[in-house]
């Protein structure tokens, strides 16, 4: 799984000759293509990257594009045998110069198959999939026994079986009007001890980082038990409850209900940061809209988080020498007046620079106010034209 650690990596490596490849695979329905289209059409663009690569090989950049003929000659290698998964997608991050070659399984959400040979990995295309990279846990419960499902990439695999077993309720009881009630808070007791046992397995896996998202499959009797014992960085993950038997239900089934309350979480998030950044901006606190605003705040380190539409196009220009990125497509740096080139994608820069500074990513589909406001805006952490005393003190 592509970790936030591994994307921050990704984002700042960068280097002098065009040489750092982004690979990205998704895979077509089997109706649509077959397997062997999708082979061709991966070397065909890895055959017109070694063309454009070749060129530049004849005119300078001779050992790092022969290293890059290498990553390209590797890649072509695969396209035959590019597993036949169609639920997942593949991204390959190559720089074979700088010794890096790293394959990751993403959900098979993205545009499109692409090939970009560059001088900083093409990190946009993982907007696509960005909602669906974090890792979910199910606890499925009840009083005696807890199946954990790992949801990832629309699937459901059973992680572990935990059983605390209670002792059978036989005549010793006595009877039911006397004896009735201490065997009830027995059981009580029974079943809190398997919730604090479930929890501290829960918490175990926390730590280790195997997941981001918690989500619990209970009855609603047993949820204020549980709630009640919920460490606070559980709390955190915690996304919410479905109710499903635990003796009979598949991973299917855990599978659909998780990703229905993960859906709606998701969406409830966005919309309440969307309306957040746009609340701030027009107050003109914590909030930046357009292109040249949210560029400002990124260099500057401000950003919390950069929320971005699929639509976003704009012509900018960054530096050769200091990296700035301008929408003004300038021939000389506003910042060192070194020489500036031009940037295809402003997107690109955009989750780039977000990444660097561990800023959250956030897509934004289908929003007619955000398309308004330019498709692009950020929550910021502070603003630095604002760190007057007066305001640092209140
Ligand atoms: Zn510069």
């Amino acid at each position: 799984m592509i970790t936030r650690d591994a994307l921050r990596r990704l984002a700042e490596f960068q280097t002098d000759d065009q040489c750092a490849i982004s690979f990205y695979f998704q895979p077509t329905t089997p109706v649509d293509r077959s397997h062997r289209d999708e082979a061709i059409l991966i070397k065909d663009l890895v055959r017109a990257a070694q063309q454009r690569e070749g060129k530049q090989q004849r005119e300078n950049k001779k050992n790092a594009s022969a290293a890059a003929q290498a990553d390209l000659d590797r890649l072509l290698a695969m396209a035959d045998r590019l597993d036949g998964n169609h639920s997942r997608a593949k991204v390959i991050f190559a720089c074979g110069s700088q010794g890096i070659w790293e394959e990751f399984d993403v959900p098979a959400e993205l545009e499109r198959t692409e090939l970009i040979v560059n001088r900083r990995f093409h990190l946009r295309p993982l907007l696509a999939v960005v909602d669906d990279l974090p890792r979910t846990l199910v606890a499925l419960t009840d009083r005696k026994r807890a199946r954990l499902f790992d949801v990832w990439m629309h699937e459901a695999r059973q992680v572990e079986d935990l059983s605390d077993e209670l002792p059978r309720r036989g005549r010793s009881d006595g009877f039911a009007g006397y004896d009735g009630g201490h065997a009830e808070r027995h059981f009580d007791n029974e079943a809190l001890r398997h919730i604090k046992h479930l929890v501290e397995r829960l918490l175990e896996r926390n730590k280790a980082g195997e997941f981001d998202r918690l989500v619990f499959g209970c009855r609603d009797e047993m949820w204020s038990d549980i709630e009640a014992q919920l460490h606070p960085y559980l709390r955190q993950s915690l996304v919410g409850r479905f109710t499903l038997e635990v003796a009979t239900a598949t991973p299917d089934q855990v599978r659909e209900a998780a990703e229905a309350l993960l859906a709606e979480h998701v969406a409830g998030y966005q919309q309440g940061l969307l309306r957040e950044v746009l609340g701030e901006a027009q107050r003109n606190g914590r909030g930046a809209i357009g292109v040249r605003r949210v560029l400002e705040s990124l260099e500057r380190g401000e950003v919390q988080a950069l929320l971005l539409g699929d639509n976003l196009r704009a012509a900018a220009t960054e530096c050769a020498a200091c990296g700035h990125v301008d929408t003004r497509t300038t021939p000389q740096c506003d910042v060192c007046g070194k020489p500036t080139r031009e940037i295809e994608d402003v997107a690109d820069a955009l989750v780039g620079l977000a990444l660097r500074n561990a800023a959250e990513l956030v897509r934004v589909k289908d929003d007619a106010e955000f398309e308004r406001a330019g498709n692009v805006a950020a929550l910021l952490r502070f603003r630095a034209d604002q760190n007057t005393p007066a305001k640092v003190a209140s």
